[in-house]
C-alpha cells in the first residue's frame, strides 16, 4: 500500500467535513479526505442562490434518479446530491432545522443509547454560531454560522403567518428553540451573503493544519480489510486505482446513497445479493441499503393581486438588479434561500405533535426534472406557492447496486407512499394547504388557485394529485440503520460497522429514523458526537 494515515475519511460532506475538523484538532492524528468531486471554490456555490444552478450542473452533483415508483405514478424521481468538496451542504437549500425534540428521544428508545435529545443538544449547540446570538438552545461558538437573515425576507411571509393565525395556528420565532410547532421564518447556514456549507464552516479551517489532508477527483472503489479488521481504502484518481493505509480507522461518511454503496463493494451486505454480483461476502449485513426513508413535498401555486417575487425576478433587468445588489453588497435575492417561511403543523388535532412541514414562497417555480426547466425561472406573473409534507413517513424504500463497478449508479427504489398512513398524512397536509388559503389574510390576495386548480377536490381526486406531482425534498437517509440488531441494522451506537473492527459509518444513513426536517443540522451533529466517540 502506498500512503499512511491514522484516519481515512471517505467523502468530504456535511459529516465528514465535521470529521476532518475534530478528528485533527489535537494535531496527533493524521488525516486524510479523500472525496470524490472536485473543489467548492466556485460562484455559483459559495453564492446562495447558485442552488439553482448547482441542481443540474453534473461537474459538482451526481444526479441519481430512481427507478419507476409505483407510489407516484410510476415516475421517477430526481435526485441531486452534492459530488463536490462540502457534499451536499455545498448545493443545498441552506434551511437550518435540527428536529423535533421526541425524534430524538424516539432514537433512543429504539435502542441507541446516548442520542436522546438531552444526549445531542449539546452537540447542536457546540456545532453552531447563531446570529441572534446563544441561549439554552442556540450555540455561539461553534464553526457552523447559523444566520436569521428574516428582515430581508418578502413581506408576503407575513401575511402567511397571519392567515395561519387566523385559523388557529400560533406564530413561533425559533423553530430551533424551547418548541417546533407554529409558523415562522427559516434561518439559513449563510454568513456575509456566502454560502455555509460544512467545507466553509470545518474542513477548509482544518485543512490549513499540518496533519489533514484532502485528495479530490478520489473516488473509493472498497474497503480494505486484514481478516475483519479495516485497513484501508483502494480508491480511483486520475483513471488509475490507488491504496492508502489506515492506521486507526476508516470512516465512510459518503452519504445515504454512497455508503451503503461502499460497503456492498468491500463485501457488506446481503451475502446472496453480493454473489450474484461477484462479490465474495465478508459481512453478513442484510439491513445495508435498506430502511431507506425521505420527506416527499406536495405543492399548491397560487395566482396572486398582489406583487411576488415573480415581478422582480422574471424580468431580465429584474435579474440584473438583483446580480448587481448582490455584488457590491453581498445582500438581496441572491444572498437568500429559495426557502423563507414555512412551518411545522399538525395536520389533525389528534396528532401528538407537528407531523407535516410547510414551505411558503413568495414566488412560483419548479423543481422539475433535468431538462425541463431551468429551477431559478420564476413565472411571468405575480404567483406564490405553499407546499407541505409528511415528516415521520412510515414507508420504507430500499437502494443497493446495480453493478460491481464502482462508477456505475446505485439502483434506487424509495417506496414512496406505499403505506396508507403516509397517504392519509400527505392528505391532511393538501387540505391544510387550502384551509390557509381560505383564511382572510390569504384569501384577499388570491386571484385563483393554478394547480391543482378548483377543479380538484375530493379526497381521491387529491390523492390522485399527490401521486402525479409530489416529490423528494432531498433527504434520503438511514440506509446504514444505527441499532442494537445486526439482522436489520449496519452500525451499533458509536456508529461502528457489525461483523468488523475498525470502520465506522457517520453520515445521514446511520439515522434510525428521518428526523422531522431538514437533515444537513442533525448530520452535522451525528458528526460532532461520533468524533468524540472515536477519539474517546
Ligand atoms: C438539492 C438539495 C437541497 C437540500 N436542502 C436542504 C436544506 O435546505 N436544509 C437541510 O438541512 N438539508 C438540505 N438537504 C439535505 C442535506 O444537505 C443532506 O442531508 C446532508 O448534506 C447529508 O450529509 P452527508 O454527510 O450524509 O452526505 P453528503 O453531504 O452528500 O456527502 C457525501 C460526500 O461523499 C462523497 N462521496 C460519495 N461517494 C464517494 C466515494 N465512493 N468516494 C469518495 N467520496 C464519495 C460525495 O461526493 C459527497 O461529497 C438538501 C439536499 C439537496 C441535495
Amino acid at each position: 500500500m502506498g500512503l499512511e494515515f491514522d484516519y481515512v475519511i471517505i467523502g468530504a460532506g456535511s459529516a465528514g467535513c465535521v470529521l476532518a475538523n475534530r478528528l485533527s484538532a489535537n494535531g496527533r492524528h493524521r488525516v486524510l479526505v479523500l472525496e470524490a468531486g472536485g473543489s467548492d471554490r466556485r460562484f455559483w456555490i459559495q453564492t446562495p442562490i447558485g442552488y439553482g444552478k448547482s441542481f443540474y450542473d453534473e461537474s459538482v452533483n451526481w444526479k441519481y434518479t430512481t427507478e419507476p415508483e409505483p407510489g407516484i405514478n410510476n415516475r421517477r424521481s430526481y435526485w441531486p446530491r452534492g459530488k463536490v468538496v462540502g457534499g451536499s451542504s455545498s448545493i443545498n437549500a441552506m434551511v437550518y432545522i435540527r428536529g423535533h425534540q421526541q425524534d430524538y428521544d424516539d432514537w433512543l428508545a429504539l435502542g441507541n443509547p446516548g442520542w436522546g435529545w438531552q444526549d445531542v443538544l449539546p452537540y447542536f449547540k457546540k456545532s453552531e454560531t447563531n446570529s441572534d446570538g446563544g441561549n439554552e438552545y442556540r450555540g455561539d461558538d461553534g464553526p457552523l454560522y447559523v444566520n436569521n437573515v428574516s428582515p430581508q425576507y418578502h413581506p408576503l411571509c407575513q401575511t402567511f403567518f397571519e392567515a395561519a393565525q387566523q385559523q388557529g395556528f400560533k406564530y413561533n420565532p425559533d423553530f430551533n428553540g424551547e418548541s417546533q410547532e407554529g409558523v415562522g421564518f427559516y434561518q439559513i447556514t449563510t454568513r456575509d451573503g456566502r454560502r455555509m456549507s460544512a467545507a466553509r464552516a470545518y474542513l477548509h479551517p482544518a485543512l490549513k493544519r499540518d496533519n489533514c489532508e484532502i485528495i479530490t477527483r478520489a473516488q473509493v472503489s472498497r474497503i480494505l480489510f486484514d481478516d475483519k479488521t479495516a485497513n484501508g481504502v483502494e480508491f480511483i484518481h486520475n483513471g488509475k486505482t490507488r491504496q492508502i493505509k489506515a492506521n486507526c480507522e476508516v470512516i465512510l461518511s459518503a452519504g445515504a446513497i454512497n455508503s451503503p454503496q461502499v460497503l456492498q463493494l468491500s463485501g457488506i451486505g446481503d451475502p446472496v445479493m453480493l454473489k450474484g454480483f461477484g462479490i465474495s461476502p465478508r459481512v453478513d449485513l442484510p439491513g445495508v441499503g435498506r430502511n431507506l426513508q425521505d420527506h416527499l413535498d406536495y405543492c399548491i401555486y397560487y395566482r396572486s393581486r398582489v406583487p411576488t417575487l415573480n415581478n422582480r425576478l422574471y424580468p431580465w433587468w429584474g435579474k440584473m438588479l438583483a446580480g448587481m445588489r448582490y455584488l457590491m453588497f453581498r445582500n438581496g435575492l441572491l444572498s437568500l434561500s429559495v426557502n423563507q417561511s414555512g412551518g411545522f403543523l399538525r395536520g389533525h388535532p389528534s396528532r401528538p405533535r407537528p407531523n407535516l412541514q410547510m414551505y411558503f414562497a413568495a414566488i412560483t417555480y419548479t423543481t422539475s426534472a433535468p431538462g425541463e426547466r431551468p429551477l431559478m425561472q420564476p413565472d411571468p406573473y405575480p404567483g406564490f406557492l405553499n407546499s407541505v409534507g409528511q415528516m415521520r413517513p412510515t414507508s420504507r424504500g430500499h437502494l443497493q447496486i446495480d453493478s460491481p463497478d464502482p462508477i456505475a449508479p446505485v439502483k434506487i427504489q424509495p417506496n414512496y407512499l406505499s403505506s396508507e398512513e403516509d397517504i392519509t398524512q400527505m392528505l391532511e397536509g393538501a387540505r391544510l394547504l387550502r384551509h390557509l388559503a381560505n383564511a382572510p389574510a390569504l384569501a384577499e390576495i388570491i386571484d385563483h388557485e393554478i394547480k391543482p386548480g378548483p377543479s380538484v377536490q375530493s379526497d381521491d381526486e387529491l390523492i390522485d394529485d399527490i401521486r402525479q406531482r409530489a416529490d423528494t425534498v432531498y433527504h434520503p437517509s438511514c440506509t446504514c440503520m444505527m441499532g442494537p440488531d445486526p439482522k436489520t441494522a449496519v452500525v451499533d451506537s458509536k456508529c461502528r460497522v457489525y461483523g468488523v473492527d475498525r470502520l465506522r459509518v457517520v453520515d445521514a444513513s446511520v439515522f434510525p429514523t428521518v428526523t422531522s426536517g431538514n437533515t444537513n443540522a442533525p448530520t452535522i451533529m451525528v458528526a460532532e458526537k461520533a468524533a468524540d466517540l472515536i477519539l474517546a
